[in-house]
């Protein structure tokens, strides 16, 4: 199956990607993570996007487009993505559409982690104390939900017309949304 996990900072696709993965033998393609691995290493992409990401700013399409590249075409992880934070904008979502076409690959659940802003700000503190993610600050969590909300919308109602988008309450505890994913994935 490939999955793609969908909804705001915070909104609990990290921790449902990491169930999915262990449940599924799959793997998560978190374009987050990806990208903060890039800072770390101080590589030329790093190097160019440290502010955006510390600004809590979008990268730009073209940089995440090509990170997610090889993993789609990679014939091991064939079928068994799990996608965690992208796409996040129209143009990512047809840059997918794309990939998979061009892989003979199929996206068999969309799943939407619908959660409201204050659930949001509330569950990011918390996890800045936990991470100490230097994204993590509440001006820096406003500007991602409100930039989420702008780009994203798109994004949803491009995915709400496929037979295959499910949408969950994210508010609820982590157990009752994992229980809920089971239910689409043990049809
Ligand atoms: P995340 O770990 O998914 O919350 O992503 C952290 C940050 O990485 C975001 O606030 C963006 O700056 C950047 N990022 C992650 N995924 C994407 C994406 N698909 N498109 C653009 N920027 C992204």
């Amino acid at each position: 199956m490939n999955i793609i996990l969908f909804g705001p900072p915070g909104a609990g696709k990290g921790t449902q990607s990491k169930y999915l993965v262990n449940k599924l033998n799959s793997f998560q393609i978190s374009t987050g993570d990806l990208l903060r691995e890039e800072i770390k290493k101080n590589s030329d992409i790093g190097k160019a996007i440290t502010n955006d990401m510390n600004e809590g700013k979008f990268v730009s399409d073209e940089i995440v487009n090509k990170l997610i590249e090889n993993l789609v075409f990679d014939p091991q992880k064939k079928n068994r993505l799990i996608f965690d934070g992208y796409p996040r904008s129209l143009s990512q979502a047809k840059n997918l559409n794309l990939l998979l076409e061009a892989s003979k690959q199929t996206i068999d659940l969309i799943l939407f982690l619908n959660v409201e802003k204050n659930t949001i700000i509330k569950r990011i503190e918390k996890r800045k104390i936990l991470e100490n993610r230097s994204d993590d600050d509440l001006s820096t969590i406003l500007k991602r939900y409100d930039k989420y909300m702008k780009t994203t919308e798109p994004v949803l109602n491009f995915y709400s017309e496929n037979p295959n988008f499910r949408e969950i309450d994210g508010s609820l505890e982590i157990d009752e949304i994992t229980r809920k994913i089971d239910a689409f994935i043990n049809v």
